[in-house]
């Protein structure tokens, strides 16, 4: 790897005390260090970026009078009546009154000490929840002193933080630590790694100001915005975090672009006939997404570029283009892909386009064993006799080298994650060379999220279908018409066609899961005797489920019972009709994925999303958006609303689902300015990055490093 990356530098002077551990506080020993351990607080910085999740109003008293049900408020009132009373359980009742109104204070547990204090004429101090009871309002076990002398006026100054809890440390030594932390970030400064110009122009506070408003909002302070994470303050500090993911994965796409690859620029021969031999021409967006992974290629430093195409969007054939670009150049494409299932159709469709050119195609899967296996592997090392390669995560496995490799092309991106397209770089090294990477997706992603979530790659979209195919139409039916939907298959596959059914996907087991997909093979089977029923589930093994899976494809069977199996990639055209069952309990990228597999014929399609009453709102809504759109770019939109992005992602593909502050959806409206803020801290603070990236990124995985 070259050396050009601005790595993050040492420290500069000021970072220190905000790095020191915590110990160096008053009053924070070993076990307590321990302790806060846990809540993943090791320095001072740590407390300081430890966020309330909550606040409570205790700066002022509330009228008694005035107090409502439900409401969490500081009351001062003299105790009237003090009685130890039987109510099932024995209990000891406070009646306390203000002149405004009167209050109970349960309290279910007392000492004796308690109890003696608590005596009529006594003036209290508290604070707790009030609720209705059957003494009129009162408040269960409130927190509460004797308010006398000059005690009696004081009032707290602030809001009263609450933290996220963690076990045997209080919120009371929470608040104490917290600001143990402020006052030492006022004496030192907590240093800016945000230039103030930028801050300006954003509208935003500078960080010192705004910790200080999160952990101890002033009197008055406006609770709504808070507790949404609204405030400026806040947002402040979700701008940074989301900053410091924007550079980090800029800094990981320097360091690639850094290296060396093969410049792809081939004549286009092969390209040509290719295209000739091919039965249509490709779509205008297919054609622009692959004149920009061309331009990539030609160049000496490694393509990153993810193509982002719907489901039948005819991606595959813009990969198979790529990898001629390679092949023309006398060196390999390795196209991999996240199933055995997809990777043989790949392997297949490459063969099919490529072998009438003269150029085989190589099948590398974890099925492959023996004498076989080392014939492929020394094939691919050796590299001239095997320009392209097709394979599972069996790429990765020891003993796999390729001899000439230039492109990596992987499909279906959100099964994989950075680290292992890291590792497929490591891979293609040679000669101090990588490959080009080509990333395909059909698990499209709005334009905001996909500048945060891959911000070290280039984006190609392909937005268009290709022409002649008929939009699925999408039903949606209560489960007790079923009837009518095996009339439904019985017609069309009568009329030639072939259909799907997706059973029920049973999360808690496996078991289940197949049990039901069988019974449901089997009264499908009864209910549709002229028809050849297949059964296709997780426990077939890869054989078996490939030969159930390639007779459906050929069309000895009619109608293919499957569970989730089927989601990815199958490319059966003759099929025209799809049946979810249980459709409510699917989610919208899922659901999505599924239809896909029909409407990739000439013929009309149809999609029955079947589900069991009652509906939740949440999935009434996602079958609403199944109902009425077909586009996978607003499906996912609406996704990312109903689910947000952790899901639509993946977690385990991307840092962003471990922020502490920032919140992809809530803060979305950040995501253009954070992109032109990494700019101006690449090009004019470069020296700021490195502290800013400990701050929020830590020592935890790095993207850069694999
Ligand atoms: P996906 O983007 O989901 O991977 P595929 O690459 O599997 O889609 O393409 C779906 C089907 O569309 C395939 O049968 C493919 O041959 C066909 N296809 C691809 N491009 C075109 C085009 N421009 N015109 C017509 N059919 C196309
Ligand atoms: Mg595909």
């Amino acid at each position: 790897m070259n050396g050009a990356l601005p790595r993050p530098r040492a420290a500069p002077p000021g970072a220190d005390a905000e790095l020191r551990p915590v110990t160096a506080l008053k009053g924070v020993g070993e076990s307590l260090a321990q302790k806060l351990a846990k809540l993943g607080i090791e320095s001072v910085q740590d407390l300081l970026f430890l966020l309330p999740l909550r606040y409570e109003d205790r700066t002022h008293v509330v009228p008694i009078g005035t107090l409502r049900a439900g409401e969490r408020a500081v009351v001062e009132g003299e105790v009237q009546l003090a009685e130890v009373a039987f109510r099932r359980r024995r209990q000891l009742l406070v009646r306390i009154a203000d002149g405004s109104g009167f209050l109970t204070l349960r309290f279910f547990y007392f000492s004796a000490q308690q109890q003696a204090q608590l005596t009529r004429g006594v003036r209290l101090r508290c604070y707790g929840e009030a609720r209705r009871g059957t003494l009129g309002l009162e408040i269960v076990h409130p927190e509460y002193r004797r308010a006398e002398g000059e005690d009696a006026q004081r009032t707290e100054d602030s809001l009263t933080p609450v933290y996220p809890a963690t076990e045997g440390v209080q919120q009371g030594r929470l608040r104490i630590l917290t600001a143990l932390a402020l006052a030492e970030a006022e004496r030192q400064s907590v240093r800016d790694w945000l230039p103030g110009e930028l801050l300006r122009d954003l509208g935003l506070p500078p960080l010192a100001e705004a910790l200080a408003y999160v952990h101890r909002p002033p009197p008055g302070a406006d609770l709504a915005p808070l507790e949404a994470g609204r405030h400026p303050a806040q947002r402040r500090l979700a701008f940074e975090e989301l900053l410091a993911h924007q550079l980090s994965l800029r800094l990981l796409r320097r360091e690639i672009r850094a290296d060396a690859a093969w410049p792809l620029a081939p004549a286009g021969t092969l390209a040509a006939r290719l295209r000739a031999s091919l039965p249509f021409a490709l779509t205008g967006a297919q054609e622009r997404a692959l004149a920009e992974v061309m331009a990539d290629l030609a160049a000496p430093s490694p393509m990153l570029r993810l193509v982002q195409g719907d489901v039948g969007s005819g991606k595959t054939v813009v990969a198979a283009l790529a990898a001629l670009a390679a092949v023309e150049c006398g060196r390999q494409a390795v196209l991999m892909a996240p199933t055995e299932l997809l990777a043989e159709q790949h392997a297949q469709n490459f063969e099919r386009w490529l072998r009438p050119l003269g150029l085989p195609v190589a099948l590398l899967t974890g099925r492959l064993t023996g004498r076989v296996r080392q014939a492929a592997l020394d094939a691919i090392a050796a590299g001239n006799d095997v320009p392209v390669v097709v394979g599972t995560h069996a790429l990765f496995q020891e003993g796999v080298r390729f001899g000439r490799l230039a492109l990596a092309i992987i499909d279906e991106q959100h099964r994989f994650g950075v680290h292992q397209r890291m590792a497929l770089r490591e891979k293609g090294r040679a000669d101090g060379r990588f490959p080009h990477q080509l990333i395909m997706t059909a698990t499209p992603i709005p334009r905001t999220l996909a500048m945060t979530a891959y911000a070290d790659l280039d984006v190609s979209v392909i937005d268009e279908l290709p022409p002649g195919r008929t939009p699925v139409r999408t039903v949606v039916m209560a489960e007790t018409r079923r009837d009518e939907v095996v009339a439904r298959i019985e017609a069309a596959c009568g009329a030639g066609r072939q259909a799907y059914w997706v059973c029920p996907l049973i999360e808690e087991s496996e078991e289940l899961d197949f049990q039901a997909a069988e019974a449901t093979h089997r009264a499908l089977a009864e209910a549709l005797p002229k028809l050849r029923v297949g059964l296709a589930h997780g426990r077939l093994t890869p054989a078996k489920k490939e030969a159930v899976m390639a007779a459906f494809k050929r069309g000895a069977l009619d109608l293919l019972v499957a569970t989730t199996v089927i989601e990815v990639g199958v490319d059966v055209p003759n099929a025209s009709l799809m049946v979810i069952e249980n459709a409510e309990r699917m989610g919208l990228a899922q659901l999505h994925q599924l239809r896909g597999r029909v409407g990739r014929g000439a013929a009309e399609s149809s999609c029955v999303l079947l589900y069991r009453a009652p509906l939740s709102p949440l999935a009434r809504e996602r079958l609403e958006v199944m109902r009425t759109t077909n586009d996978g770019f607003e499906v996912s939109r609406r996704d990312l609303e109903l689910r947000g992005p952790g899901e639509l992602l993946g977690t385990r593909q991307t840092g962003l689902m471990q922020m502490k502050v920032a919140e992809l959806v809530r803060d979305a409206d950040l995501l253009p300015r954070v992109q032109q803020a990494a700019e101006v801290m690449l090009a004019r603070h470069p020296d700021n990055i490195g502290p800013l990236l400990r701050r929020w990124i830590g020592a935890r995985e790095r993207y850069g490093k694999v």
